[in-house]
Parts: C-alpha cells; sequence; structure tokens
C-alpha cells in the first residue's frame, strides 16, 4: 500500500533530516531559513538522477540516495566549499511511495548526509511515472576562494584525486552481464565525494572540477574555460586500480579517460605546489597524481602513451544528448 504525501514526508523524510544550529526553520513550513555564517559567500548545485538514465531500475534505494546526495557533495567539493543544506525533490511511481522503499532510501541518504554533516531542510515529493531525485546542495565557502575551472595557467601540473575508471569497468560489467566485483560496484553505486581534498584545495589549486563526464571531457572542461588551454597528459602516469589496469590493457588505455563517474578531483596547480600537494595526499590518505601539464593555446590536447601521441577520440565523455542512448551513471 502506498502512503499519503504527508506520511511520507513527516514520518519517513523528517525523521531522517539531520540537525544543524544554523536551520532556523526545517521541514514543515512553505519555506526553509538557514543562518549562513557571517562574511561567507553561499555555493548552491544541483543534481539530478533518472531511473533508466543514471541508474539501473534494480539498483537498491540506498544507493540511488547516497549517489543522489554525493554526486551533489562533489561538485561542491570541486569548488573547494563546506556543505551544509539539502534539499530533496522525489519524483515517485505508486511502488516508491511506499514506507519500505522510502525507509531505505532515507537510511542510505542518512548513511551519508551525517558524514557531512549535511542538514536536509525540505523538498517536493510529487507522483511521477519515471522514478526522478533532484537534489539542491547549499554549502560556504570565503569570498574569493572557492576554486573556478576557469583558472589554469600554461606551465601548472596536471592532478587526480584517486582511481580513475573504477566506475566505468563496473558499469561495462553490468551491461554484458558479467559478475561485477564488489570493489568496483562500490565505485559505481557509492561513490566517494572528496569533499575534504576539496576544501584543502581553496589557495592550492588554480582550477578544479570533479569528474563526472570522463577524464578526458572534464579535463576539456577546464581547458576550454581557462581560455582554451592545451595540456601534455602522461596516460602511463594514470592511476588505475589492478582491475582496470587489467582491463584497459585489455580493451584500450582511453576507456577509463573516458568512462566518467568517477567523482575524483581534477585539478591544476602550479608547478612549485608539487611537494605540497603530496603532503596533502599523506595528510588525507587520498592518492594524488600528477598527470600532466597545461599547455599554452596553441597546443591542443597531447595525450602521451609510451613516448609516442595517441590519436584524441572523438567522444571523451558522456553528453545526454550527443550520445547513443545508452544509459550513463551520472
Ligand atoms: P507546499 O505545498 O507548500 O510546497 P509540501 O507539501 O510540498 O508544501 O511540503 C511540505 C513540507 O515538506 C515543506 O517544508 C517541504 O520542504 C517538505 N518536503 C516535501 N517533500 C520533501 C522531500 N522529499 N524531502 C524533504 N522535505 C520535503
Ligand atoms: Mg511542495
Amino acid at each position: 500500500m502506498a502512503d499519503t504525501e504527508f506520511s511520507l514526508i513527516y514520518q519517513q523524510i523528517a525523521p531522517c533530516a539531520g540537525v544543524r544550529d544554523d536551520v532556523l526553520l526545517g521541514i514543515g513550513d512553505d519555506a526553509a531559513i538557514v543562518q549562513p555564517t557571517t562574511g561567507q559567500s553561499i555555493v548552491v548545485a544541483l543534481d539530478t538522477l533518472v531511473s533508466g538514465r543514471h541508474f539501473f531500475p534494480t539498483c537498491a534505494p540506498e544507493d540511488i540516495a547516497w549517489k543522489a546526495l554525493a554526486v551533489n557533495l562533489s561538485d561542491l567539493a570541486a569548488m573547494g566549499a563546506v556543505p551544509k543544506w539539502a534539499l530533496l525533490s522525489l519524483s515517485l511511481p505508486l511502488e516508491n511511495a511506499q514506507k519500505g522503499w522510502i525507509k531505505r532510501f532515507m537510511a542510505g541518504w542518512q548513511g551519508l548526509a551525517q558524514q557531512y554533516a549535511v542538514a536536509l531542510i525540505g523538498g517536493d515529493t510529487t507522483r511521477a511515472d519515471q522514478l526522478a531525485v533532484s537534489v539542491t546542495l547549499i554549502g560556504e565557502v570565503s569570498p574569493g576562494s572557492a576554486i573556478q575551472r576557469s583558472g589554469a595557467m600554461p606551465g601548472d601540473e596536471i592532478w587526480l584525486s584517486g582511481t580513475i575508471g573504477d566506475a566505468g569497468l563496473a558499469l561495462a560489467q553490468r551491461y554484458a552481464n558479467q559478475a561485477v566485483d564488489d570493489a568496483v560496484a562500490m565505485r559505481l553505486d557509492r561513490p566517494t565525494p572528496r569533499v575534504n581534498l576539496g576544501f584543502s584545495l581553496r589557495n592550492l589549486a588554480t582550477a578544479a572540477i570533479d569528474i563526472s563526464d570522463g577524464f578526458l571531457a572534464d579535463l576539456g572542461h577546464i581547458l576550454k574555460a581557462s581560455g582554451n588551454l592545451g595540456a601534455r597528459v602522461e596516460v602511463d602516469a594514470m592511476p588505475f586500480s589492478p582491475m582496470v589496469d587489467a582491463w584497459q590493457r585489455q580493451m584500450s588505455p582511453l576507456l577509463p579517460l573516458t568512462s566518467g563517474d568517477d567523482y575524483e578531483l581534477l585539478f591544476t596547480a602550479p608547478i612549485a605546489l608539487h611537494n605540497r600537494l603530496n603532503a596533502l595526499s599523506e595528510e588525507l590518505s587520498v592518492a594524488l597524481t600528477c598527470v600532466g601539464r597545461v599547455l599554452p593555446s596553441d597546443q591542443g590536447m597531447q595525450l602521451i602513451k609510451n613516448g609516442e601521441l595517441l590519436v584524441i577520440p572523438q567522444r571523451q565523455g558522456f553528453d545526454h544528448f550527443a550520445s547513443p542512448a545508452i544509459m550513463k551513471t551520472s
């Protein structure tokens, strides 16, 4: 039996909202009221996940909630912001508007929201033909210290956190109906947003982006926003997990560079900060790998493997309208 909208909101969602002192009025009125920290700038992002496009219809409700919040946390991380308040829009087919499903969904939400003390301050719940989850995440950053895509400079080093390609491998295995190893499945279903890293990169990184579409596409976004700069990327330096390494050896080294959904941070920084970034990697226990250099604007993108130039693939990452109608997960 589906529940009423009222009981879903007040019995299933609101009790899992989380508490923050700066929430003056949370779920229950026409709008929420929050008290920003004096002098801070507000940073806002919104990302939507649609069933069948961003996740398999069979995906666990806990994972859908986790990912819907994680992709937004990742966006704020890429800005160097501190996440604080979230709004949740649920478009639910009847079978999802049930206590059991919402309860599991909210358990997944809480699992991640509590890690970063994010409070759910409101949202909207509506019936729909297709399950869709949309999250608006609001955070704060000191004025002028947000990391933008547009700040890369020729000569900067290009850095990556963690490993890339794991989510892409999991997706490829699921499509092929192969067994998906737990470690890569987790990277697809429950990505780890690099919130603390992003915060620490303020005043270090010249530009940053989180990898959702694919390394090449997202690097392209930084280069374009920074004035059509070029880049030289050492494919042999790319951080791959052992499983992704085996995959790319068997298939193509370009697969993990274009598969996306990694939610790692890709950033540029002056070469003088190289050792400082290695120290930060130790401090935060997050792998940071230097994978290339930013070049002046007439140099284009150069992918180097074994000392030779690779042909840049046409498809550098996912585009909802340009890509074939296959599922992507972000
Ligand atoms: P209204 O008709 O004024 O938009 P709603 O019935 O949509 O009010 O919402 C009532 C309250 O419940 C509001 O505070 C709203 O923010 C909150 N709310 C509704 N849906 C959700 C949701 N999915 N997650 C969090 N809060 C929600
Ligand atoms: Mg409403």
